[in-house]
């Protein structure tokens, strides 16, 4: 799929949401890409995890680990078309993401992190933590869509399906905010602060 490709299938499905939102990176902006309207697709689901597992055909990838909830199904998607276990992480208790449910990693296993949208890449960098002290090898990280505008620095090798340069904002430089309005949260991670 290319670029023009991605972008007409997430507006066909009304993935991009126009309003003022709280990303789960906790900034503020007036564009949501809401994934989980593309991913309740299972054909636009298979067709974007394929095309994403073939940036890392290269990497000899023996497992994907994604960050719940965001991660889990285009993960899904990519550790089939590549053949590979997908696995994801979750926060406990104390809010800390960790790999539950009784799921394992080998010695070194080969590990593609995998999440839908990079803002800050914040989960990714949570999920790389979780495989290393886990004793995996993370060889790369990947995302549906990277909406840093290439700002987005891993330690990794990372690559995105789809770059967009969507600007967000610290809530307290938010024009939205200032102009009034009260941000919507239509990510997962506010769970987080229930729990
Ligand atoms: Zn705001």
């Amino acid at each position: 799929m290319n670029r023009e490709e991605i972008v007409k299938l997430l507006e066909q499905v009304g993935a991009v949401r126009t309003g003022h939102f709280e990303l789960s990176s906790g900034r503020h902006s007036a564009t949501y890409i809401q994934c989980a309207l593309v991913l309740e697709h299972p054909q636009h689901a298979e067709q974007l995890g394929r095309a994403l597992a073939d940036l890392f055909k290269e990497h000899s990838v023996a497992c994907v680990v994604s960050p719940a909830l965001g991660g889990i199904l285009v993960g899904y998607e990519v550790a089939r078309a590549l053949g590979v276990r997908s696995l994801f992480v979750e926060r406990d208790r104390s809010g800390q993401m960790a790999l539950r449910r009784g799921f394992e990693l080998k010695p070194g296993e080969r590990v593609l992190v995998i999440e839908d949208v990079w803002t800050t890449g914040g989960s990714t960098r949570e999920t790389i933590g979780v495989v290393e002290e886990e004793g995996g090898l993370v060889v790369a990280a990947g995302a549906l869509i990277d909406r840093s505008g290439g700002r987005l620095e891993l330690n990794v090798p990372a690559r995105a399906l789809l770059e967009m340069d969507v600007p967000s904002y610290e809530p307290d430089e938010c024009p939205l905010c200032r102009a009034g309005g009260m941000p919507t949260r239509p990510g997962s991670r506010y769970l987080r602060r229930s729990l």
